[in-house]
């Protein structure tokens, strides 16, 4: 994690970029909407936050504040820092609260058409100079572009999960990003003080085109009776050097979004090698989604995870 200084106030480095950007807004306040704008409003940036509902900003704003007191903690940076990254936040209530931004990332639901839907409804309240992005785990960056009345404004900006602790950001051009957008992306992603893997757009890119087909044997392992949850991870962790098992890892991401990727795969490319294992349909059509419904291959009501298999 970069020091306190590297972290705030790099809305300068962005400016020297083809286009400045100086406001973000981001859809959807989950897990990895919440992590973005944390690293956004650390980064100098201002922010203006959507959901659904009320709540949903709220819970995510509440996470935020909740990591940033632990980064405090470790002396990443002081309180005031803190509490300055938290005041550049804000609910926006409807889209017409983006009317200032300079960039709005979608990170709601790993959902073709709930995504498209957002675009489509984006477009009347975007000054004509703001660039588009998508934090999509899986689907086309060409056919959510296309779908804009921006393509070549648009750009795929895949952010690790948990944001503030993961240093790679995949980038991910469309067929008709053009140079100055990729640019103004990059010179971003830079100035929060991440790495970026450039990748070509196929389902699911680079980093979840390998893992995600792990997690997903992982899942065949359970299914078939190879091993239980705890030995698979066990094994995982200890035969194969993974800081988490995959049957975590899954949990982590959550199970919806792994469900959706192996989607992606399995019709993006047409091979069977990627159909998703039943028993992660069946988790999924459970609602167990992983930690955000506290449960899925572990249980995370009690004190300590338990596995559920
Ligand atoms: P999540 O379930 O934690 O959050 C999704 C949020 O989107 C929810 O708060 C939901 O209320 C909101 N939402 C749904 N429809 C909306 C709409 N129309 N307008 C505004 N908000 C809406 O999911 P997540 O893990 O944060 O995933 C979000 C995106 O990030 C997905 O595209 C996913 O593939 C991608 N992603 C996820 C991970 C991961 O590890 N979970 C990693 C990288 C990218």
């Amino acid at each position: 994690m970069p020091q306190a200084s590297k972290l705030i106030d790099k809305t300068k480095s962005a400016s020297m970029a083809a286009r400045s950007i100086s406001k973000v807004g981001i859809v959807g306040a989950g897990q990895m909407g919440s992590g973005i704008a944390h690293v956004v409003a650390l980064s100098g940036y201002t922010v203006e936050l959507n959901d659904l509902k009320r709540e949903s900003f709220d819970k995510g704003l509440d996470a935020i504040s909740q990591n940033m007191a632990r980064q405090v903690a470790k002396g990443l940076y002081s309180d005031a820092d803190k509490d300055t990254a938290l005041s550049r936040i804000s609910y926006a209530e409807t889209y017409a609260d983006f009317r200032d931004c300079d960039l709005v990332i979608e990170a709601a639901t790993e959902n073709e058409d709930l995504k498209h839907k957002i675009f489509a409804g984006l477009a009347a309240h975007l000054k004509p100079t703001a660039l588009l992005a998508s934090n999509t785990s899986s689907i086309s960056i060409t056919r959510l572009a296309a779908a804009t009345d921006r393509p070549e404004d648009f750009i795929g900006m895949h952010f690790m999960n948990p944001v503030p602790k993961m240093d790679l950001v995949e980038l991910i051009r469309g067929i008709a990003t053009e140079d100055e957008t990729f640019a103004t992306a990059r010179t971003f992603i830079e100035s929060l003080g991440k790495t970026i893997a450039v990748s070509e757009d196929f389902p699911a890119f680079i980093v979840n085109r390998i893992l995600l087909p792990m997690i997903n044997e992982a899942v065949y392992t359970l299914y078939e009776g190879v091993g239980t949850v705890d030995a698979i991870d066990k094994a995982m962790k200890l035969g194969a050097n993974h800081p988490m098992g995959p049957l975590e890892l899954a949990d982590f991401i959550g199970l919806d979004t792994c469900l959706s990727v192996m989607q992606v795969l399995y019709e993006g490319l047409s091979d069977t090698k990627y159909r998703p294992c039943p028993l992660l349909v069946k988790y999924v059509d459970a609602g167990w989604l992983g930690r955000k419904t506290r449960r899925g291959f572990y249980d995370y009501r009690g004190d300590k995870p338990v596995p559920t298999r």
